[in-house]
Parts: C-alpha cells; structure tokens; sequence
C-alpha cells in the first residue's frame, strides 16, 4: 500500500543540528568567560551524545540533559564557569543558530503538497519549536511530537501511538517513519509496527535494525515515495 503518512525525525535528518549545536556551544562558552571553547566541542559532543544514548535507554529525561551536560564538561575539563547558566544561553542559542540542509526545506514543501507530515523528535519542546518556527517549518508538521514535552522518546512506540492516535481511521501500513538514527528511528518504527526510511548519511549502508528503505541522501526520498505509489 502506498504511503499517505510521513513521520519525520528533525536533528540530522533535515536539520544540521552539527552546525547549530558548535555555534551555540562557542557563543555560550564565550559568554561564560572561556575564552577559547572551540578546542572543547569534541569532549562536549562526546558528553553529550552518550547522555542522549541514555535518554534513549530510558535512564534519564530529555530535561536532564540540559544543565548534566555542562556540569559533566565543567568537571572533566576543570571550567569555572556556572553549568546551569551556560545550559541556559545554551539552549536559547539553539533555536538562533543552525540551518536545515540544503534542499531540505524544499524537500519537504513539495511533499506536503500530496503527504500528511507529522514529526517525531527527541529534544527540548521550546528547542524544537523555536527552530521550526525560525526556519519557516512552524505548523507544517502536525502534530509535531517532541520528546522533552510528552514525557517519553524514541524509540519507545508510545511516542509513535500519539502520531497514530492523531489518525484513528489510518491503518499503520500508511505511515512511513523517516530518520537518520538507526536507534531511535528505524528501531523506533519497528517497535511501532510501520515501515522505516533510514536516511544513511554516512553511506554505512549495513545495517542490524534492517530499515524497510534506505536512502543515502534527502533527494532519494522523492524517488523513493514515487517509486511506491
Ligand atoms: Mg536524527
């Protein structure tokens, strides 16, 4: 059956949430008194990615992330700065900093045309929607589910269940879940009982969660979805 339903995960998938995190990361350090953060990027990223893996695992909240990051950073690299402060300017640069990947804006205007797009994040509420409004993307993702504001992330299929309750009459084999992470989006959809689109964008092409389909870049999906219905 074709697909009328699209679930679109956000960070890395249409968003470069590289970009947007490096840029606030130096604006919020700068501002705090470290006068060189850029050398400090890679220990962060490595932080923080592991407080989100176990976000994923359930073991603690998207909220916790926030300020745990930063006090994590501050201890391992001896900074004096307040993490609670820096989490704040932080997480108010991201909703300024960061762009979507080229075509993907386009990308998904075109679709919306002929799909039903919702969206399924992990992330903060007040994150995720000050980006989306900034970009332009505000309201076109309906509902847009954020992890940081229902209490629960991917890959857990309650997550999905608020997407599918928005669509009671849709039967699951409509929907698509389209992202980038194989952890939370392919596992995710699979938990949830649709089919999954992984967008591979390192061409790691291998892969244990076997995605429904693979695509190795945005464009691809337009194929995809013609090739399908
Ligand atoms: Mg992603």
């Amino acid at each position: 059956m074709p697909y009328t339903h699209l679930i679109f995960d956000f960070d890395h998938m249409l968003f470069d949430t590289d970009q947007s995190e490096a840029l606030s990361f130096q604006h919020a350090l700068r501002s705090h008194g470290v006068a060189d953060p850029e050398p400090l990027l890679g220990h962060y990223q490595r932080i923080n990615q592991g407080l989100w893996r176990e976000v994923e695992k359930g073991t603690i909240s998207p909220n916790e992330v926030k300020s745990q990051r930063f006090a994590t950073l501050a201890a391992e690299a001896d900074l004096p700065y307040d993490p609670e402060a820096v989490a704040e300017s932080y997480t108010a640069g991201l909703c300024d900093h960061g762009e979507l990947y080229d075509g993907a804006g386009e990308l998904v205007m075109s679709l919306a045309d002929t799909f039903t797009l919702a969206m399924v994040t992990n992330g903060l509420g007040p994150v995720q929607r000050g980006r989306l409004d900034r970009i332009g993307l505000g309201g076109v993702f309906e509902p847009l589910v954020i992890s940081g504001e229902v209490g629960v992330s991917k890959p857990r299929p309650e997550i999905f269940q608020l997407v599918f309750d928005a669509f009671p009459d849709t039967p699951r084999s409509n929907f698509l879940m389209i992202g980038d992470s194989l952890t939370s989006d392919v596992a995710g959809g699979r938990n949830a009982g649709i089919d999954t689109c992984w967008y591979d964008r390192h061409g790691a092409n291998e892969s244990p969660e076997e995605p429904t389909h693979r695509i190795e870049s945005i464009s691809d999906l337009c194929s995809l979805l013609n090739d399908d219905s």
